[in-house]
């Protein structure tokens, strides 16, 4: 016995039903993962940066505990010197010394220059170096976050995944093959793999043209199968969809949000 119109147009939109739903998981995955890598990459190329700086500011650091010890040094002479000054009766070398002791005096003057130069460096470089490290922060409680929820959904998506798979295989024996090399030829060539739409409000679910209220009925009555005249899907009026007038259509990309929530019962 031949199998009827009607029968055959259950089997296609059952096996639609089943690959919007893989569809939808493999979506879902599609672009965690690369979420994650990319968040990956930032953390890489921030950690590099918060380093840098890092480096910077202790090379400072060391240039000021130099300067400071050359400080030390100096003041060190310098009281070699007063005690020299008190103890010298002949001018010239008083005068010598006096210089040594002018010199010191300035090259101090001029390490704690430095010094203020180089705090001020510091105090710039501190000030990036929060921000960047804030922002690395940032990233990383959000890899964290991604991660968990990408091994959660892929742990969730697996179950699921193997279990359509094997309603996929029941669905695909019912259609015929002259048939199910046109669903998965259709299926192929739309950018949101539907081959099979359903009938809302009188156009194709797939490419939302208008259906022509001959080929409406046709379709309605079962007689063949009939494909959308603009973008070549199979249509499926009411009776076989479910999907009256009044129901949304589906949108063509799901969203993770989305997914969530259908999982998060
Ligand atoms: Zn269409």
């Amino acid at each position: 016995m031949d199998v009827t119109v009607e029968k055959k147009l259950q089997d296609l939109w059952k096996l639609q039903q089943i690959d919007n739903k893989l569809d939808t998981l493999r979506a879902v995955l599609g672009e965690l993962p690369m979420e994650v890598s990319d968040l990956e990459d930032d953390i890489a190329g921030l950690e590099t940066r918060v380093a840098h700086i890092q480096q910077e500011i202790s090379l400072y650091n060391a240039e000021i505990s130099s300067k400071k010890n050359a400080i030390k040094d100096f003041q060190r002479a310098i009281e070699k010197y007063d005690d020299q000054l008190n103890n010298i009766k002949n001018s010239r070398e008083y005068e010598a010394i006096d210089k040594e002791k002018e010199i010191a005096g300035l090259e101090i003057l001029s390490a704690e220059k430095k010094i203020r130069d180089f705090s001020k460096q510091i105090e710039g470089k501190q000030e990036v170096l929060d921000l960047t490290q804030a922002s690395l922060d940032r990233r990383k409680a959000d890899l964290e976050f991604k991660q968990a929820e990408l091994s959660e959904i892929e742990k969730e998506n697996e179950e699921e995944i193997t279990k359509l798979k094997k309603e996929r295989e029941t669905a695909l024996k019912r259609v015929d093959e002259r048939l199910s090399r046109a669903y998965h030829r259709i299926r192929e060539n739309m950018k949101n793999s539907v081959a099979v739409a359903p009938i809302v409000r009188g156009s194709c679910g797939g490419c939302f043209s208008k259906i022509p209220p001959q080929r409406h009925s046709d379709i309605r009555a079962h007689i063949k199968i009939t494909d959308c005249e603009h973008c070549g899907r199979i249509l499926v009026d009411q009776t076989i969809s479910g999907i009256s007038a009044f129901d949304e259509i589906k949108e063509d990309k799901p969203t993770r949000r989305k997914m969530r929530l259908t999982t998060a019962k």
